[in-house]
């Protein structure tokens, strides 16, 4: 009714403002994923959201598992950080300058995270990711840089290395217009793999920079390190002089306060030489940034030589939201994003199994995802194993929960995010939708 009232007023509907935005825009999105390429129909354009729920443009509202992709943590639209962006917005957008805030924002991070001695703050992940490398390649003066296969750390050339198979290979370019030369000096290794760690470092050793790790993988859906691999990845990496850089973009303020690194304290416990955040840092606004040792980030301009600079790096406004955030997210909002993820994912996993879809449920703290089909049954521990899913079951799965109002991250390669605003009334939205969607899956047949 709210849709036919809204059209009747002349409001534009879901497809017409795809088409239209098809016109202006590269496929309509400025971000690939959002364009429903893996999932197929229409993007939702949405306009206003609110604790656990977003509304498009047709005035439909629908419970919210994507959060922006990882920061709404609290919910969306959340009182106490829009009041201090607001003010912080009524006192000016951008300085260009230095700001009491940033060094707050800094500290909150270093009370945290104890391996975080110095934080620089950049505007996203992309960014706080390349700068890391640049810095781990000017502090060890080696050139090469090992990534795990299906980990993603943003879109920096270096980065987007495909998957070589078995044995370390040198990568190949992942995307057109990274040059060869750049590619090449990027080993792609597979993840929860340590003896594919120890044999590039014996072949590569005295030539590695770093490397760069998801503190747990969540871009490839989500898939766990194994216990101790981040310690012994660490152990491996510094016996060879190298660093490690831990990605904690996606993980890091969301899976606890301490990030993934929280979590594994203890016999598993591990240091990293540099970290990157991003996501939750800013609190939906552009903030990230890369922390480590003094030592090391003492190096950056403008004390040292590897250079980084940004006109909107430490943003007033932006880091507002940051700093707001972080102060809201005390123990109970943690123990809520637990909670919530436990009961979604169970649901889920119930509904599928009620149908007789084969399929796991992984986990990694507060983040998860699903994988389909008997190959998996087990789980997946790297890209190999995701990929071996039938993911042709999540498109029609996707589907009839956005028709029933919930809306999934559109691709199965995607970790599924609550809030702590996710309350008993839209769980219950969701666990309600989830029997026609597990049938959708279940009926679905491979292409
Ligand atoms: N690193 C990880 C682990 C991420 O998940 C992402 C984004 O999803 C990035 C880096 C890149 O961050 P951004 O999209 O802010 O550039």
């Amino acid at each position: 009714q709210g849709t036919a009232l809204r059209q009747a007023q002349g409001a534009a509907t879901n497809d017409e403002l795809f088409d239209r935005a098809r016109q202006a825009i590269p496929g309509g999105v400025n971000s690939p994923v959002r364009a429903f390429g893996s999932v197929g129909g229409t993007p939702r354009f949405l306009v206003s959201a609110r604790g656990p729920y977003v509304t498009d443009a047709e005035g439909r509202e629908y419970v919210d598992l994507v959060a922006g992709w990882g920061p709404a943590i609290l919910g969306h639209a959340d009182a106490r950080v829009v009041e201090a962006v607001q003010d912080a917005a009524s006192r000016g957008l951008s300085f260009g300058s230095s700001t009491p805030a940033e060094t707050e924002l800094a500290e909150l991070v270093e009370q945290r995270v104890a391996p975080v001695e110095q934080l620089r703050l950049v505007s996203t992940g992309t960014e706080a990711t390349m700068t890391a490398i640049r810095l781990a390649r000017g502090f060890t003066g080696r050139d090469l840089l090992v990534k795990f296969a299906g980990h993603y750390h943003g879109h920096s050339d270096g980065l987007l290395a495909a998957a070589g198979s078995g044995l370390a290979t040198f990568a190949l370019p992942g995307s057109a217009g990274v040059p060869a030369e750049i590619a090449g000096l990027t080993l792609v290794i597979p993840y929860n793999d340590l003896d594919a760690v120890r044999a590039v470092f014996a072949e590569h050793g005295d030539r590695i920079a770093a490397v760069i790790v998801e503190a747990a993988a969540a871009n490839m859906g989500v898939v766990p390190p194994l216990p101790g691999f981040n310690r012994d990845l660490v152990g491996i990496a510094h016996a060879h002089a190298a660093l490690v850089i831990s990605d904690e973009v996606l993980t890091g303020f969301r899976v606890s306060p301490a990030g993934w690194w929280g979590l594994e304290q203890g016999e598993t416990a591990y240091t990293p030489d540099l970290m990157t955040f991003g996501k939750v840092i800013g609190g939906g606004m552009p903030v990230a940034a890369l922390g480590g040792r003094a030592e090391i980030m003492q190096r950056l301009a403008p004390l040292g030589p590897v250079y980084q600079a940004g006109t909107l790096s430490g943003n007033p406004v932006a880091v507002a939201a940051g700093i707001a955030t972080l102060r809201a997210a005390d123990a109970s909002v943690y123990t809520r994003l637990d909670e919530a993820s436990v009961i979604v994912a169970d649901a889920v996993s119930a509904a599928l199994a009620a149908e007789g879809v084969a399929h796991a449920v992984q986990r990694a703290g507060n983040l998860f995802s699903f994988v389909f089909g008997e190959a998996v049954a087990g789980g997946a521990r790297d890209y190999d194993e995701v990929q071996r899913q039938e993911a042709w079951r999540y498109p029609p799965f996707f589907h009839a929960m956005l028709d029933a109002g919930v809306s999934l991250p559109p691709s199965v390669f995607e970790a599924w995010f609550v809030t702590a605003a996710h309350d008993d009334a839209a769980i219950a939205r969701i666990v309600e939708a989830l029997p026609a969607a597990a049938r959708a899956a279940a009926a679905a047949t491979p292409p």
